[in-house]
């Protein structure tokens, strides 16, 4: 089995940020690194289904939706991956995700939580989705990382894997 890519990233020294995971076939892909893994506590599941829905919905109205294939919360509920056609840079991501969060906590209602419009449409927490957001927002502003540190795995063919 090939190692996945984003399993070679170093989650020991990982900072809240925005880094490219990944540039392929024309798309780009973002991590949105909100919460310091292993570190801080994760995102509640209700906050980032609900960041989820706020998120896809500022990105997917904003000048840059034609170029926006997709909005969706990590696994680990650390953070989002946005994955966006050809190349923005960081500086451009954080400057649009900066505004999507100062958006976020303006609103009052999550976009879309019917349950024919969500697989699980009370699985929402807009107040911690807010506070998720506000703390997301000041270190965007204030100590914003981008670099990622490559951790190298060693294949079972005795190669070094270290392209993340
Ligand atoms: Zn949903």
């Amino acid at each position: 089995m090939e190692v996945v890519q984003s399993f070679t990233i170093d989650h020991t020294h990982l900072k809240p940020g925005i880094y490219i995971s990944r540039e392929d076939k024309g798309f780009t892909t973002y991590d949105l690194r909100i919460t310091e893994p292993n570190k801080e506590p994760a995102m509640g599941p209700g906050a980032i289904h609900s960041l989820e829905h706020l998120m896809a919905t500022w990105f997917r109205n904003s000048e840059v939706k034609d170029d926006v294939v997709y909005v969706g919360p990590m696994g680990c509920l650390t953070g989002m991956y946005i994955i966006m056609i050809g190349k923005y840079s960081v500086e451009d991501m954080r400057q649009l995700t900066i505004r999507c969060l100062e958006w976020i906590l303006t609103q009052n209602e999550v976009p879309a939580t019917r349950p024919e419009a969500c697989g699980n449409y009370l699985l929402h927490d807009l107040p911690m989705c807010k506070w998720e957001s506000k703390r997301y927002l000041d270190r965007l502003k204030n100590d914003f990382h981008c670099e990622y540190t490559k951790l190298e795995v060693k294949l079972d063919d005795g190669k070094v894997f270290a392209d993340a």
